[in-house]
């Protein structure tokens, strides 16, 4: 299958709410994760060590599942979404994107 690259921008306006997204190696975060995001500072990372481009596309589509989840309150219930619904929502929605050739 033709591969379809999807750009991952250098900063993605969520809500009212712009993050910068870089690549990096966390040191203090969770090495187990391919990407975090800081509300506060309004920055997504994606780590850069061992991933290949796929990867870091999903994570960028994971991290900001989190942010709309943040921004826009998806659940009725004023909760946050877990993280494995985080991960079922955007996993999904990037297997269609990508599997249609969307972008
Ligand atoms: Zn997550």
């Amino acid at each position: 299958m033709k591969r379809i690259a999807m750009k991952i921008p250098k900063t993605v306006k969520i809500g009212a709410k712009t993050f910068s997204v870089s690549f990096n190696d966390p040191v203090s975060q969770d090495m187990s994760t391919d990407g975090y995001i800081n509300y506060g500072q309004q920055k997504i990372v994606l780590r850069n060590h061992l991933l290949n481009k796929e990867r870091q596309e999903q994570a960028f589509i994971h991290e900001i599942t989190h942010a709309i989840d943040d921004s826009f309150c998806i659940k009725d219930s004023g909760e946050k979404l877990t993280e494995s619904e985080v991960e079922r929502l955007s996993s999904s929605f990037y297997q269609i994107v990508k599997e249609n050739k969307i972008f």
